[in-house]
């Protein structure tokens, strides 16, 4: 069965490790994303999985057998990189029929699964055409085609998408997404865009200095991010993150002093166990009222900065203790630059985080 399974994946280089203890599995047909900051250890996670790297320690399981000591053509992974590496003087159809060079096929049987994959990735018509003629669309689903086109245990890409234009890119999550989905492989996809994860991705494991962060569902991650680290990379306009003192816990609601605010606010009652202390209180750009006028749940601020961003309009605003609070408001509601909001968190999308940048949750 095609599954992937990393178990307390260590990798060091000399004194410095660049990813610690990491766990991941990947069942049959699933499509995960390992998405994080430059230098956090997403290539060297993947390149462990393909035998291109060795691990320090931990274990590397492939289809269900361990594949610590097998060198990359044994793992029998089909791998798609950022250089597409096509070969520059075949024609995109004999670059597809390459890897299926080894398995000793006959003529007519090499022809239908060139064929095949052909049309899946839509280069039935330029099959003839040597790469230098394709565009770059056409090149990066030709490294796709040549990736799907043997039976391998599994597939890893590594930023697949990033040589391509904005738009291109756009249409490409889609049909590759498509694509894998009809394939039933356990596939990682390596990633620092936001956005190719939360559309390409069953599950995302989020990666910071060599640690794996969270590992859930698009939706999880952004609703429900572990912690301080994942709830700012994850949604953009980033999310609110206000350091605040929790003064007290009852009836449901915390007592906060957050941006110069005495507010209370409906929370997970395990909120209650952290009272009193100091706690980060996240809020998305999106998850605000603007109130016609001050009350025990809003927050006052200034309005600093208008930035229109077609549909809806983002707001920095400056709080009366200093900080700048971002909101999302609809294009219609006009606001004024300089003019008092008074901003109303929605309470099901306010979170709370401990001292030790943790989620508290039930
Ligand atoms: P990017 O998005 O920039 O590609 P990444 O998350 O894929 O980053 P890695 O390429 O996995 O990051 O690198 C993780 C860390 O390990 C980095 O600090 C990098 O400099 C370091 N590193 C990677 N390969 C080596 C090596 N062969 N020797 C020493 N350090 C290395």
């Amino acid at each position: 069965m095609s599954t992937i399974e990393i178990k307390k994946v260590t990798k060091r280089f000399g004194d410095f490790t660049a990813v610690k203890d990491a766990d991941l599995s990947v069942g049959p047909g699933e499509v995960v994303c390992l998405l994080g900051p430059s230098g956090c250890g997403k290539t060297t996670t993947l390149r462990m999985i393909a035998g291109l790297e060795r691990a320090t320690s931990g274990d590397v399981i492939i289809a269900g057998q361990r594949m610590n000591d097998l060198s990359p053509q044994k793992r029998d992974i089909a791998m798609v990189f950022q250089f597409y590496a096509l070969y520059p003087a075949l024609s995109v159809g004999q670059n597809i029929a390459m890897p299926l060079h080894y398995e000793k096929l006959s003529k007519d049987e090499t022809d239908k699964r060139v064929m095949n994959v052909a049309r899946i990735m839509h280069l039935t018509d330029v099959l003839d055409r040597m790469p230098g003629q394709i565009s770059e669309g056409e090149k990066q689903r030709l490294a796709v085609a040549r990736a799907i086109v043997r039976d391998p245990n599994c597939f890893l890409f590594d930023e697949p998408l990033s040589r391509l234009d904005v738009e291109l890119r756009h249409s490409m999550r889609g049909q590759i997404k498509e694509v894998l989905t009809g394939l039933s492989k356990a596939t990682v996809i390596v990633t620092h865009d936001q956005l190719e994860a939360l559309t390409m991705a069953n599950r995302i494991a989020i990666m910071r200095d060599g640690l794996i962060e969270q590992v859930g569902t698009p939706h999880e991650v952004f609703a429900k991010p572990a912690n301080v680290f994942v709830a700012s990379f994850i949604g953009t306009p980033q999310m609110n993150l206000v350091e605040a003192d929790l003064k007290s816990f009852g009836n449901g609601k915390a007592a906060v002093r957050l941006a110069g605010n005495d507010i209370e606010i409906a929370a997970d009652p395990a909120v209650s166990r952290l009272k009193p202390s100091k706690v980060t209180v996240g809020i998305r750009p999106r998850a605000f009222t603007a109130a016609s006028e001050k009350s025990g749940d809003t927050i006052a601020a200034q309005a600093e900065l208008i930035e229109p961003m077609g549909a809806e309009t983002l707001i920095h605003a400056r709080t009366s203790a200093g900080g700048e609070i971002r909101v999302v408001i609809p294009r219609e509601m006009k606001v004024k630059i300089g003019e008092a909001m008074h901003l109303r968190p929605d309470p099901k999308q306010t979170h709370f985080f401990g001292e030790d940048g943790k989620a508290v949750r039930a």
